[in-house]
């Protein structure tokens, strides 16, 4: 039994965004103790080289200077020594993403993977963690929220933490900052809310919220009212922004990133969309407790941290949660059927502009997360699908096609969480279509050969309609058109005859092309992605005249389009084509046989009146 790992991490200069990270090993190893730091995060399928933001690292041992040099681009070694030795590396912290290190005179946050070492041989050893505070204290009113067990500190006290291995270790992020906190009862577990930000935000709503969502989905693994949480606390850790957006699950606890105006001002009861907003990525990230913290791909036990872990699955560990995080607000009646078809439907309408699923499976997309996903640029959409959003389609279409043969995706993933549940019972790669298989009592080979491991669009219209609700689709209206029904301003224009330049354009005042499709009129003209439009039919560009020209022309006329890429002009004559009908709207079909009615009551929980 090797000795415990001692850590203490402390802000060292908030300025400059340094912590000061020390690794102490009792009994190191004779020939001279290695350190790795890992290359990527559990949850965040890209290697970052977290070791980039390491700036000095030295060591010590009874007071005196030990060698240590690097050895890899994530490995130090330090020289042979028989006194407890310590390595002391200062580590830049300035990104303010949940996978990361941040750290100011008003916020400190660190992910273990960023800033721990994990010494050779010793991942399994206990830690322990001292956290200290800013020196001096910047403001006397600093907290820590994480769900590290104590070892002496104070509840949201700094002081001593403890992990029973380096996995646990990293999987616990910490929040230093004068957070305001609010919290509920789920599952019989103890849930805090920690807000760090400028915000003036109604907390014991989200609170009362978030308790019915998570009360929800662990009755869904349970398999009956009043379920147990798979935790004794769990931690929602929130960064407000002006703009942020973004999650990363953990054991027991997850940091969100999201803008302030999301959440609920006090006194205001509406949902709105920001606020659903917010409460669909906190229950995503909560859904994770499960689909893939504690239900995981058999290729991630363990985890190999020094590199890519490959696995054909993240469809179903994060599309089946994608899909999962807005059914929770409709099925806990945080939200009402209308709006959660209204975001089913922008889903489907996010997948039908991707081009790239005629490409790319999500089985593929999984694996290639690594290096297509996760590193998207003006190509992307041509190339690569999501394995979020089409993984949710296919979980919707999967769970429709359990339905209509008397199990549910629901049944499966309590089996999921029956069989594959318990730590270090890994998912094998097959293992879902084979359940599936069983829950309907016939074989699924096809559904998974198609939509799975091929590019096949799931039949969402026909299964929607079994369950009395009605696919529609039109072609978008403008360049910022996020889907939904038509309004008054999309119906004059949603006609047969509406183009489309083949490119979405974003920035109002400078539009650029962010992204070309294949085949398209702005690539037949030679545009790409990244041009900056000037002028198009001799006039200013802009979102606002695009939107006009594309009113006012028709498929098949050419425009005239002035371009910069870089600094060069390109004067070009680009033609017109009809607008692709990707936009897709969901509505409750008026009239349906009981039958029907049943069925899509029992899928959205409506209460049977
Ligand atoms: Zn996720």
């Amino acid at each position: 039994m090797s000795s415990t790992t001692r850590y203490r991490i402390a802000p060292l200069d908030v300025h400059a965004h340094l912590f000061e990270v020390r690794c102490t090993v009792d009994d190191p190893a004779p020939d001279g103790q290695r350190f790795m730091l890992p290359a990527w995060i559990p949850g965040s399928y890209l290697v970052r080289e977290f070791a980039r933001h390491f700036v000095a690292v030295r060591a010590e041992a009874a007071g005196k200077p030990v060698a240590i040099v690097k050895e890899a681009k994530d490995t130090w070694r330090a020289a042979s020594c028989a006194d407890p030795l310590t390595v002391i590396a200062h580590v830049y912290a300035f990104d303010l993403s949940v996978r990361a290190a941040y750290l100011d005179a008003t916020r400190a946050y660190f992910n273990g993977a960023v800033v721990f070492l994990c010494p050779e041989g010793r991942a399994g050893s206990a830690c322990e963690v001292d956290v200290a505070a800013p020196h001096p204290a910047a403001d006397p009113g600093w907290r820590v929220a994480t769900t590290l067990a104590r070892a002496g500190a104070a509840e949201f006290g700094f002081g001593t933490y403890r992990a029973d291995n380096y996995d646990e270790l990293i999987d616990h992020p910490v929040e230093m900052a004068p957070f305001a906190l609010a919290s509920f009862d789920a599952g019989g577990a103890r849930h805090d809310l920690a807000v760090t930000g400028r915000v003036r935000a109604d907390l014991e709503r989200v609170a009362r919220d978030l308790a019915r969502i998570c009360q929800w989905q662990t009755d869904l693994f349970a398999g009956a009212p009043g379920g147990r949480a798979p935790f004794e606390r769990y931690l929602f850790q929130v960064a407000a922004t002006g703009d942020g957006y973004g999650g990363l699950e953990h054991r027991s606890s997850t940091s969100l990133l999201c803008r302030r105006d999301e959440l609920p001002a006090p006194g205001d009861a509406r949902v709105t969309d920001g606020y659903r907003n917010f409460l669909g990525l906190a229950s995503h990230e909560y859904f994770h407790s499960w689909n893939v913290k504690r239900i995981k791909p058999a290729a991630f036990i363990p985890y190999d941290l020094a590199r890519e872990s490959y696995t054909r699955q993240l469809w179903a560990f994060e599309g089946i949660t994608s899909y999962y995080d807005d059914l929770a607000l409709v099925r806990s009646g945080v939200i009402e059927p209308a709006s959660y078809l209204e975001l089913l439907g922008r889903a489907v309408t996010n997948v039908l502009r991707t081009p790239g699923r005629h490409r790319q499976s999500v089985a593929e997309s999984s694996f290639d997360a690594w290096i297509k996903f996760y590193r998207a640029d003006e190509n992307t959409p041509n190339a690569v699908v999501s394995y979020y959003a089409k993984g949710s389609i296919v979980a919707l279409a999967l769970d429709l096609t359990l339905r209509l043969a008397g199990s549910s995706l629901d049944e499966l993933m309590r089996a999921l969480w029956r069989r594959h549940g318990q730590p270090g019972v890994g998912v094998p790669e097959d293992a879902i279509a084979a359940i599936a298989g069983e829950l309907a009592g016939r074989d699924l080979g096809e559904f998974f050969g198609r939509y799975v491991h091929g590019t096949e669009d799931p039949p969402l219209a026909e299964l929607l309609a079994s369950f009395g609700v009605a696919f529609h689709v039109r072609a978008a209206v403008g360049t910022d058109d996020r889907g939904g029904k038509p309004g008054k301003t999309a119906s004059s224009v949603a006609t047969p005859a509406s183009c489309w330049l083949g490119a979405k354009v974003t920035g109002g005042a400078e539009p650029k092309l962010q992204h070309v499709y294949n085949g398209g009129p702005a690539e037949r003209a030679g545009l790409a992605g990244g041009d900056v439009l000037v002028a198009i039919e001799g006039l200013r560009a802009s979102g606002e005249s695009i939107r006009r020209l594309l009113e006012r022309h028709r498929a098949g006329e050419p425009v005239t389009v002035h371009a910069f890429r870089r600094d060069e002009l390109i004067v070009t004559e680009l033609t017109l084509e009809e607008a692709p009908r990707d936009t897709c709207w969901l509505t409750l079909a008026a009239k349906v046989v009981p039958d029907v009615r049943a069925r899509r009551d029992a899928w959205l929980g409506i209460a049977t009146a």
